[in-house]
């Protein structure tokens, strides 16, 4: 029979550190320990063949050589008390070469509580991920326009499902698992077909296992074997310059974790935009609404407007009239995904007293009749039209 993976033997992914390891090593050990079979000569060899992959993989040198060479680059004289490739130990033999791990293992109990060591990783490629894929999250932002134009950090609190905390048989994924018997943990199985050219091979998925080459055991009590649950995730957002109301980001694997150790799902963040005091923004131009009172556009004036970044002065010529636009050149939104800014544009609006004192009308009735009071539009006084047409062409 061919050696298998050390890894796979674990159940750990390649990458995996020494305590996960270790960790993994005290699982399958406990499961297939002697005393807890007797008698059963296939549990012996698993027990024996975790025993040989924990050698190794602990052992960085050792681990090192079995990355770049496989089962033959440790395969010889391996450790000072002789090769485990013969494969004619005794129990003796390991539990004397082993003693320490055992210590641990039987020991107190316990022992280091390491987080999540690797879950989710497909240790060998071509597996398939074990459980359903979670469900894509959706969550609303709010951002002021000063956020939007340039850009924000945000973070958030998503409640949604996270994977179960379980550490001591689930690790998010619903259970103890163990290698599937039908594939050996490859997660695909091998059809030898008679076709009128010879024989064809063909691959497939194993059905067993669903091609993710684990099998679940014991079902975590926790989760009830789903291999999450409901929590709440702080998320840092990344919010480019340029967003604006109703815009959608997506964030990969940011949703809901998926069932029995599946992928997770993604998070949309759809981005609102929080009403500013005084400005209005329309596409990437902002609109600010100024109101001047007749002296000031007769007589012109200056006055400071509120903008995006702050405040800005801004020269209103004598005899403005109502209606008239000025625009600030920059001081509007960049676009998410193209070059330039937009403006911000100044619409003045001439206020109109809505009640008078004695005295004011007094005043008021001396200019109604004057001669530069009378309305008196030339040609080049544009229409609603033309203004409109300005505000498009960039006047
Ligand atoms: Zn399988
Ligand atoms: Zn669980």
């Amino acid at each position: 029979m061919a050696k298998r993976d050390f890894y796979e033997i674990l159940g750990v992914s390649k990458d995996a550190d020494k305590a996960v390891i270790k960790k993994a090593y005290r699982k399958v050990a406990l499961k297939y320990h002697p005393d807890r079979n007797p008698d059963d000569k296939e549990a012996e060899e698993k027990f024996k063949e975790a025993a040989e992959a924990y050698e190794v993989l602990s052992d960085d040198q050792k681990r090192a050589r079995y990355d770049r060479f496989g089962h033959q680059g440790v395969g010889g004289g391996m450790g000072g008390g002789g090769g485990f490739s013969g494969g004619g130990m005794s129990m003796d033999d390991i539990f004397s070469n082993f003693g320490d791990i055992f210590g641990d293992i039987f020991g107190g109990g316990g022992g280091g509580r390491g987080g999540f060591g690797g879950f989710g990783g497909g240790s060998a490629q071509g597996r398939r991920p074990m459980g359903r894929r979670g469900s894509n999250l959706r969550v609303k932002v709010k951002l002021t326009l000063e956020e939007m134009a340039n850009g924000a950090q945000k973070k958030i609190k998503v409640k949604k499902y996270v994977p179960c905390d379980d550490t001591t048989i689930c690790h998010g994924k619903g259970g103890e698992t163990s290698t599937c018997t039908t594939c050996q943990g490859s997660g695909y199985v091998r059809k030898v077909t008679q076709t009128i050219l010879g024989h064809m091979q063909t691959t497939s998925a194993c059905g067993t296992c669903n091609g993710s080459g684990q099998m679940i055991g014991k079902k975590c009590s926790k989760c009830s074997g789903s291999g999450r649950m409901y929590g709440e995730e702080t998320i840092s957002l990344d919010i480019p310059k340029g967003v604006h109301d109703g815009v959608q980001l997506t964030m990969s694997s940011k949703g809901n974790y998926g069932e029995r150790g599946g992928p997770p799902g993604d998070l949309m963040i759809l981005v609102e935009e929080v009403p500013h005091e005084h400005l209005q923004r329309d596409g990437n131009n902002v609109i600010y609404k100024l109101y001047v009172n007749f002296a000031d556009a007769a007589l012109g004036t200056s006055v400071e407007v509120p903008t995006i970044g702050g405040k800005a002065k801004i020269k209103i010529p004598e005899g403005t009239q109502a209606g008239k636009i000025f625009r600030l050149k920059g001081k509007g939104l960049p676009s998410i995904n193209s070059y330039g800014t937009g403006d911000q544009l100044v619409e003045v609006n001439v206020w109109t007293p809505k009640q008078v004192t004695s005295e004011e009308r007094v005043l008021l009735e001396k200019l109604r009749d004057l001669h530069n009071f009378q309305p008196n539009p030339s040609k080049k006084e544009k229409g609603f039209f033309d203004r409109v047409k300005d505000y498009f062409n960039g006047e």
